[in-house]
């Protein structure tokens, strides 16, 4: 029987464990490199969403990475069920958890005889955290404000931004300079090209005389919440195509929206300077998307936000 104690449980290494029994080395190379790699799902009533999606784009993370688990997917899919039928207890009316798997690479000792650390192979980790509806509320409300920062984000020649790793620093600064600018704005970075790219954890759209667009998917974390939408939208007889998208597509565009796992799709209100659409949230496109992906997942996503502001 799982145990039910008021702290949420994790699977660390074999182990559900409480989450705060969870400890990974300092000499760990995910500490010490960012050498590591996670994904998030998010549950929908307590439901976990294309956990398959995730979890297969979790394993390419891994493969690019070269590491190796020592699990199947199928063992992994079933890991993150049981860590959320674990803590089904602990779910407040109303919420949802973010589900995330992360991986580090574990530990390369120095080899010397000092040296109190041995090898140790990687650590897999499977946690869920409660998602932050009410300090994200007002996005639904008001829109998202999008701040470019002069940070661009790291070119695929470098380091594939399709690999979720857990080096986050290039959208860290980002996020910093666009805070510095507007506490409350969400930094959306451009490519080597100078083209839109995406931001810290969502993908971005345009929408311009009917058509939807979003930046190439060799640029971005191909997010999930980004194909739903695509998807989505291609069912509701919406045109959409991945391109360059640059900054007067942005500040000409009839709509703008983020998605991500926590926020689906967030309707976006200034991207720097330029009020989107006049400003008011959600456009009929925006609109449009939301009910079809709250009607698709049997909830309604903004509302589930909205509620949390009274
Ligand atoms: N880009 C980046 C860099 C991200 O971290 C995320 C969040 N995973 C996304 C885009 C959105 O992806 P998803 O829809 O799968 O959450």
């Amino acid at each position: 029987m799982p145990e039910r104690s008021n702290q949420r449980t994790a699977y660390f290494n074999g182990n559900y464990v409480p989450e705060g029994e969870v400890r990974v080395p300092f000499r760990d190379r995910s500490f010490l490199y960012g050498d590591g790699c996670f994904d998030m799902t998010r549950t929908f009533a307590g439901k976990p969403f294309r956990v398959k999606e995730h979890i297969d784009r979790f394993y390419r993370s891994l493969a690019y990475l070269g590491i190796d688990i020592g699990l199947k997917p199928t063992e992994l899919t079933d890991i993150t069920h049981e860590v959320v039928r674990r803590n089904a207890h602990l779910l407040g009316q109303g919420d949802d958890w973010w589900v995330g798997q992360r991986v580090s690479r574990g530990i390369k000792s120095v080899g010397e005889g000092m040296d109190p650390w041995e090898d140790m192979g990687p650590s897999v980790i499977v946690d869920c955290m409660p998602l932050p509806f009410k300090a994200r509320a007002a996005h639904y409300r008001d829109g998202i404000r999008v701040v470019v920062p002069s940070v661009r984000r790291t070119p695929p020649g470098s380091l594939s931004p399709r690999v979720k790793t857990h080096n986050y620093l290039n959208m860290v600064m980002a996020d910093m300079e666009a805070r510095e600018r507007d506490p409350e704005a969400w930094a959306v970075l451009l490519d080597e090209n100078g083209n839109l790219c995406e931001g810290m954890g969502s993908n971005i759209f345009v929408v311009k005389e009917g058509r939807i667009s979003t930046p190439q998917g060799r640029y971005v974390l191909e997010g999930i919440s980004r194909q739903t939408v695509i998807e989505l939208a291609r069912q509701e007889g919406f045109e959409v195509v991945e391109r360059d998208i640059d900054l007067y597509d942005a500040y000409t565009a009839d709509e703008v929206f983020l998605t991500s796992t926590s926020l689906c799709l967030c309707p976006v209100s200034k991207v720097n300077h330029a009020a989107i659409g006049g400003g008011t949230v959600p456009g009929p496109v925006a609109a449009r998307l939301l009910k079809a992906y709250s009607d698709y997942v049997g909830i309604d996503i903004a509302q589930q936000y909205l509620s949390r502001l009274k």
